[in-house]
């Protein structure tokens, strides 16, 4: 996963992709992806108003509005 605006990359320490699907464990695999993808939200922000996922350092919180910083400039 990339940052829309500065292009950081971060990656969750397993990428669920790299285990191999046996079929017999689905939910060992859903629950390895749903940990990686977890550590991914964490890094990253989602903007609402542009739909568009940033890094910390593109997201701003001010308030109970959460935007990245492209479009909290926009709208002030
Ligand atoms: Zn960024
Ligand atoms: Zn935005």
């Amino acid at each position: 996963m990339r940052c829309s605006l500065c292009g950081k990359a971060a990656y969750a320490g397993r990428l669920p992709f790299l285990f191999q699907k046996r079929g017999t464990d689905s939910a060992g695999y859903a629950r390895a992806y749903m940990r990686s993808y977890q550590q991914l939200v964490r890094q990253f922000n989602y903007c609402q108003s542009c739909g568009r996922w940033v890094c910390d350092d593109c997201f701003s919180i001010e308030g109970d509005r959460d935007a990245c910083e492209e479009c909290a400039a926009k709208s002030v």
